[in-house]
């Protein structure tokens, strides 16, 4: 008795269940038919099989109507989604919500499509899902442009490889996922005179090589991007030191092997800057860390450097001085001081050389030792170089109109400023502008200019013909190829100050400055003594004949007005 009421209460429960899916599943197709024409519809049981799709659902997929139902919604399924993705979804839905979302699936021939895809679960009475409809409009043409907006956005665009937002948006990544990863910043030694020197061409298609050598390091899992310039980067989210350090021998002997561009044999040396993260470690904190490694294996030439923490931020406070340096040149910042050349015999004036200062508005006068390299790295020193140039010869030009003893100036080039191509225009124009005759413009080079000696030669002789004159700065420091000097059409040698500063009577020092003068009168040039500091290296230098000096001995570094009270001064014993 009892089972038979049982059975017929379950019976009508069911009979009950059953209108309401029928009530449901007309309501359903009623909204399948109000839907646009271009949705695709799809009805599938609680376990995922398919009970109804739509003609769109056939004609995307391919598949028929008799192929599709009865089975597995998985059928046009790509593999491209993680399962995870799956999972949520399938959690969203069997908890009776409604899931959304983008899904890259896959038609009967193996193309691929895009559905924007809303997934509706049905209840029962108990809110048990027991089907569900998925209603989804294809999206494929929009996901491919914004695939390619991906790749733009997400690579760079000269190599391929991914770029500094991809890296960075990969080892955020990896800290999210609680792992230890590890960055290797790599950078060209000597690329940007190679750019410079072959021109930009030249140099992307060498970019290119090296990102092609490069990407091979990158193990599955591992970023290998380019970041900017010649900085490339590789990302190993979870590996051991050992691991990483191999790596870098790898790439070192790898790029031992020379890029062929053109006829070209580039031997390119790779310098390596690596970080392991600690518990400590954020994003930005790693990247910053990899720069001051890589900073450190510039600086000791070393092939690869890991990050320790004793190492100072200096690469950091490169980049703030870059900045600030770009800053000070458009506010005017910077100041020439001059520093008086004597006639040792006369001590007359015979000449000043201008040094550039720069006045930074809260560190005070920064000296050109510490932000010229940076200027000429970055390509700053051009503008720079040129606005010094300009001053000096209006300076020498204003000091001549006041009645002053016409003397020379002697101006300090940079090696970027000498290799670029329209430096003789450059000095021509300026003279020409300043009114100052050449011959009281000196322009100073170093030894370490004159490595390309040809072209170098040439940009002499055409400077010469101008009427400037040229003097070789530092001189003993560099190469001091005395065959080549010969070649050079130079006007005067500087006896580099590290000579002077160790002369007494017997050292070294002083027979490298008795031989540099010897040689200098036998070549018929003229010789400066530059950094006397006390009246012992002076007479030193008097007695072997040297004719001019410069140094703290007489008077440091001053500005324009000073040098005016000097030159009274100085004129005075002669007269
Ligand atoms: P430099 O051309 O060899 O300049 C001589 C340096 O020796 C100057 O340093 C000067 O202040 C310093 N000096 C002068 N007399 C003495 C002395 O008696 N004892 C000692 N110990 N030092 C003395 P400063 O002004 O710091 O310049 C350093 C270097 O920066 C210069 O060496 C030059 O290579 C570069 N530089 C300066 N101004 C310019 C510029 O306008 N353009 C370029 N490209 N380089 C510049
Ligand atoms: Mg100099
Ligand atoms: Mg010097």
């Amino acid at each position: 008795m009892d089972n038979n009421r049982t059975k017929r209460v379950k019976s009508c429960v069911f009979r009950q269940r059953n209108m309401a899916l029928k009530s449901v599943m007309n309501k359903l197709l009623d909204i399948t038919h109000a839907l646009d024409e271009s949705s695709i519809v799809a009805i599938t049981d609680q376990a995922g099989v398919i009970q109804y799709v739509n003609k769109k659902f056939c004609e995307i997929s391919g598949f028929s109507y008799e192929e599709l139902i009865g089975q597995s919604h998985r059928i046009i399924k790509s593999g491209y989604h993680e399962p995870e993705f799956f999972q949520e979804m399938w959690q969203t839905i069997s908890q009776g919500e409604i899931w959304k979302g983008e899904i890259k699936n896959r038609a009967k021939d193996g193309s691929i499509y895009w559905v924007q895809t809303t997934i509706v679960p049905f209840l029962d009475e108990s809110r048990h899902p027991y089907q569900y409809i998925s209603i989804r409009n294809e999206i494929t043409e929009r996901k491919k442009i914004e695939e390619k907006i991906n790749f733009i956005a997400y690579h760079d665009s000269l190599t391929g490889l991914p770029n500094r937002r991809a890296f960075t948006d990969q080892l955020s990544q990896a800290f999210l996922e609680h792992k230890q990863p590890s960055v290797m910043f790599m950078d060209l030694d000597r690329f940007s005179m190679l750019n410079d020197s072959l021109g930009h061409i030249f140099g992307d298609r060498l970019l290119q090589a090296v990102a092609k050598r490069f990407r091979q390091f990158a193990a599955k899992d591992q970023i290998a991007a380019r970041l900017d310039g010649d900085k490339f980067a590789l990302l190993l989210p979870d590996a051991q030191k050992i691991e990483v350090e191999q790596k870098a021998l790898e790439i070192i002997h790898t790029f031992k092997k020379p890029f062929v561009i053109d006829e070209y044999d580039l031997h390119i040396t790779p310098l390596i800057g690596i970080v392991l993260a600690d518990d400590t470690d954020e994003t930005e904190l790693l990247l910053k860390k990899a720069d001051t490694a890589l900073f450190h294996a510039k600086e000791q030439q070393s092939p690869y450097v890991f990050y320790t923490s004793d190492m100072n931020n200096s690469a950091f406070d490169k980049l703030l001085l870059e900045n600030s340096l770009r800053k000070g040149l458009q506010r005017g910042e910077f100041v020439l001081f001059y520093q008086p050349q004597i006639d040792i015999h006369t001590r007359v004036i015979v000449g000043t050389e201008a040094l550039i200062r720069w006045k930074h508005p809260e560190r005070g006068f920064i000296s050109p030792a510490a932000f010229i390299p940076l200027a000429e790295e970055t390509g700053l020193i051009e503008e720079i170089g040129e606005w010094v140039l300009l001053t000096a010869c209006r300076q020498n030009k204003q000091w001549q109109d006041a009645g002053y003893p016409p003397m020379r100036m002697a101006v300090n080039l940079s090696s970027r400023q000498f290799r670029k191509g329209n430096l003789v225009e450059t000095v021509d124009r300026i003279l020409k502008e300043t009114k100052l005759d050449p011959q009281h413009l000196e322009l100073e080079i170093t030894e370490s200019m004159m490595m390309n000696v040809e072209p170098a030669i040439e940009t002499l002789y055409r400077l010469r013909r101008l009427g400037v004159q040229i003097s070789m700065d530092d001189f003993g420091t560099g190469y001091s190829s005395l065959n080549y000097l010969k070649k050079f059409p130079i006007n005067r040698l500087k006896i580099d100050q590290s000579f002077v500063r160790d002369i007494h009577q017997g050292t070294k020092d002083s027979a490298i400055v008795t031989t540099i003068i010897t040689m200098a009168h036998n070549l018929k040039l003229n010789v400066i003594a530059e950094g006397v500091e006390t009246e012992e290296q002076l007479s030193f230098l008097k007695s072997q004949y040297c004719k001019e000096a410069q140094g703290y001995l007489f008077t440091p570094p001053l500005p324009a007005e000073q040098i005016e009270e000097r030159m009274h001064s100085f004129k005075s014993p002669a007269q």
